[in-house]
């Protein structure tokens, strides 16, 4: 099976970012990591809706130890584009996480407001630990401290799409992660 690749989206595509095989890459190496980190722990795995569900897909299918999933769904608000910290659930985990050993699965940490507060909303559930393994991070947009302990790509402060990252609903199905022409935003703001 092929996703779309950026030959489908050409036209509005400026430049890739990461490859596909430096995604699989690094998911792979991070997933063998993690099957050791976690052996017999039976970790859950948690995943924000829907940016992450292509990592969330590719890394529990690279482990090689039992995990289960579990996803959430939340909205921030605050101006624009940038997320402020105050964030509401939309859909709930469907599980208690009491004395579970949780890995956040996520896309991309940019401020870290979503992360730190799911951090610490599954702390204060009662979860035995919480780690997370983020794909991308924009170090220079970080606004709040997350310690991510297992680390993908570090990217510039662009916009991405790609492997599960919209724009405006769109992209999400494309195989790498890529950079719009700026033409694609003006466009929207016409
Ligand atoms: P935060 O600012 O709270 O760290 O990021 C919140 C969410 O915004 C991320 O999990 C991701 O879904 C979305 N996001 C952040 N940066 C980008 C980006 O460059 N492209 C896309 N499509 N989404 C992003
Ligand atoms: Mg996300
Ligand atoms: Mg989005």
């Amino acid at each position: 099976m092929v996703l779309m690749q950026i030959a489908d989206v050409s036209d509005e595509i400026d430049h890739e970012l990461v490859s596909k095989a430096q995604i699989e890459s690094k998911i792979t190496e991070t997933a063998q990591q993690v099957s050791r980190d976690y052996r017999g722990k039976n970790p859950l795995l948690i995943a924000v809706l829907k940016g992450a569900i292509n990592t969330m897909a590719a890394f529990s299918q690279a482990l090689s130890i039992p995990a289960e999933l579990d996803f959430m769904s939340l909205s921030s608000y605050g101006s624009g584009t940038v997320s402020q910290g105050t964030i509401t659930i939309r859909q709930d985990l469907s599980r208690d996480v009491r004395g579970r050993h949780i890995i956040i699965v996520e896309d991309i940490v940019d401020s870290g407001h979503t992360l730190a507060w799911l951090v610490d909303e599954l702390n204060k559930r009662g979860a035995a630990s919480v780690e997370i393994f983020a794909l991308l991070e924009k170090p220079s947009r970080h606004e709040v401290h997350v310690d991510v302990k297992y680390r993908g790509y570090e990217i510039p402060d662009e916009f991405v799409v790609g492997f599960g990252l919209d724009y405006d609903e769109r992209f999400r199905n494309l195989d790498s992660i890529a950079v719009l022409k700026v033409e694609v935003y003006q466009g929207e703001q016409a």
